[in-house]
């Protein structure tokens, strides 16, 4: 099976942003070979020698009758589908919300590896915060900042264990 990270959560958790960073390298290249545009749902990206292929997704929001969430909402089930790995992000700022366990009943029925990454750890302080996620009951929490990248080698070690 191919080696594939989806990044799934509601929205401004700072899911792209992380996509941006594990596929900066790459996706320059593209966008200089194309030129394409930046917005991309689909990277590629590698760790430790290991090559994978990241999807970003769009929020994923419960209980709307609204079209487009909808189409984001299947959008997310997709990439789900189509993951070996599955990282749920959260955000240390905004605590456990009502949005993430909506969330995580979803995430809970997959039969395939799922981290909680708590995202917005930017300090040792936020960090602390990451604690409340083992509250969702999906297993590990890692806590990490897309923004300055600590706490993302940590995640990549354990993704990378099943490729
Ligand atoms: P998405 O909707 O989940 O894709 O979230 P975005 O990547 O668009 O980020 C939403 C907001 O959170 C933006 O203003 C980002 O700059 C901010 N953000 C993302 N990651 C971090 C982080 O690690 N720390 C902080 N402090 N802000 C972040
Ligand atoms: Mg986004």
């Amino acid at each position: 099976m191919a080696n594939i990270i989806a990044i799934v959560g509601r929205p401004n958790v700072g899911k792209s942003t992380f996509f941006n960073r594990l596929v900066e390298k790459r996706q320059a290249i593209m966008d200089n070979e194309s030129g394409v545009t930046r917005d991309r749902h689909y990277g590629y990206g590698q760790w430790t020698g290991k090559h994978f292929t990241v999807i970003d997704t769009g929020g994923y929001v419960t209980g709307s009758d609204d079209v487009f969430e909808g189409a984001i909402r299947s959008q997310v089930v997709e990439a789900m589908n189509e993951a070996s790995v599955i990282l749920f992000m959260t955000d240390c700022h905004d605590g456990l919300t009502d949005l993430d366990k909506d969330f995580a009943k979803v995430v809970r029925g997959l039969k395939k590896p799922v981290y909680i990454v708590a995202n917005k750890a930017d300090t040792a302080e936020w960090s602390y915060q990451s604690h409340e996620f083992y509250g969702l009951g999906i297993g590990d929490v890692f806590p990490m900042s897309a923004s300055n990248g600590s706490g993302t080698g940590e995640i990549l070690d354990e993704v990378v264990k099943h490729f």
